[in-house]
């Protein structure tokens, strides 16, 4: 025994149906659907989608995976271009990404690492200790980011190796972990696996969630082991169509996790996945619905909303913008869309 709940069924289309979540018709082209981007939810997962459209459309397959559009990108993100070794990418030169497993508890309809993710399990050994031999040779590696898939499908066993190796590379300050275990497979947040995360004296959870309908009761209580523990906590929030691409949304989510002691850190704009075109809103879209929630919400509540440019080239924040250069001066937007002057100082 290692620690880790036992393995989960796996869910068939026809599960799907009988749940009222695909149609009986729909059936022969979602199974098509699947054998190219594989199906997994998680019980907490399926009963939360039979309640919530925004739940269901991440998870439950739909037919628009086969169109193709002219932007879909294998590599939308670009995790190939900066892997000095398999596994592992660096692409700024203080952190690293440390892709410790190619499985996930679900498979979200949007990823973009969907053509990566998948039961492959995890970093095959070797593989582990040259990326280990590489952060251990590069004193530059301030913090190391482990994702996946999800890192969190690792057993406890597995994690307090890995926490334990990376604790002893002294310049290693900051472990940070991706996931969305805690919302979508609670169950796995257990006592061996939060001692196993406080081996590093400096460890950061960043949960991935996207609709307050996946923050369920045991999801909720996941997250207050993890804040009770000590562990500071940060999320990520995909902006997805007909998911929460409305400021209504959004607002009861990142409330709801700043309530939970969560602290909203980015707003992804939906990346360039292939086979994920229904999903993606435009740039415009999302900066109005940023400038919505400035003006009636908790600063504490407003992630950077950031774009990951396609091909490798980094995260930047895209808005909106509330500075315009004017000649020697600024001119400054308010909350409420009203312009304002203001001078630096002047040079003595
Ligand atoms: C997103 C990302 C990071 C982390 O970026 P932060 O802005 O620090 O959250 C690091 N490396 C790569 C390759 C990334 O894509
Ligand atoms: S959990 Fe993350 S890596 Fe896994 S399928 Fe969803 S978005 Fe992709």
């Amino acid at each position: 025994m290692d620690g880790s709940p036992p393995p989960r069924p796996a869910l068939s289309i026809a599960d799907l149906v009988a749940d009222g979540l695909a149609d009986a018709e729909q059936a022969p082209v979602l199974e098509q659907v699947v054998q190219d981007f594989r199906l997994r939810l998680t019980p907490q997962m399926r009963a939360a989608s039979a309640l919530s459209d925004g739940v269901a459309r991440q998870f439950v397959p739909s037919a628009a995976e086969l169109i193709q559009r002219p932007e879909d990108s294998l590599d939308p993100i670009g995790d190939d271009v900066h892997a000095p070794v398999p596994g592992l990418t660096h692409r700024y030169p203080d952190r690293v990404i440390l892709h410790v497993t190619k499985t996930c508890e679900v498979y979200c309809r949007f990823c973009f690492r969907r053509e990566t993710v998948g039961d492959t399990g995890h970093l095959p050994p070797d593989q582990l200790e040259a990326a280990l031999d590489y952060i251990a040779q590069t004193p530059a590696i301030w913090e190391v980011i482990l994702t996946g898939g999800d890192p969190l499908v690792l057993s406890p066993r597995r994690i307090a190796d890995l926490m334990a190796r990376l604790t002893a590379i002294a310049h290693v300050g900051v472990i940070r972990l991706h996931t969305r275990v805690p919302v979508v497979a609670p169950d796995r947040i257990t006592d061996a696996l939060i001692a196993a995360l406080r081996l590093h004296p400096s460890v950061w959870v960043v949960v991935h969630t996207n609709h307050a309908d996946e923050l369920t009761h045991e999801a909720r209580a996941a997250l207050a082991r993890l804040a009770d523990a000590g562990v500071p906590l940060l999320a990520q929030t995909v902006l997805l169509r007909e998911v929460n691409d409305n400021a209504n949304a959004l607002e009861d989510l990142f409330c709801a996790l700043i309530r939970l002691r969560v602290k909203p850190y980015y707003l992804h704009h939906c990346d360039l996945a292939r086979g994920a075109g229904h999903f993606r809103t435009t740039i415009a879209a999302g900066q109005a619905i940023m400038t919505a929630l400035r003006g009636r919400l908790s600063g504490t509540c407003l992630p950077t909303y950031v774009l990951d440019i396609p091909g490798g080239f980094g995260k930047v924040p895209i808005g909106p913008d509330y500075l315009l250069a004017d000649g020697q001066s600024w001119r400054v937007t308010d909350p409420n869309g009203q312009i304002h002057r203001y001078d630096d100082p002047v040079k003595s």
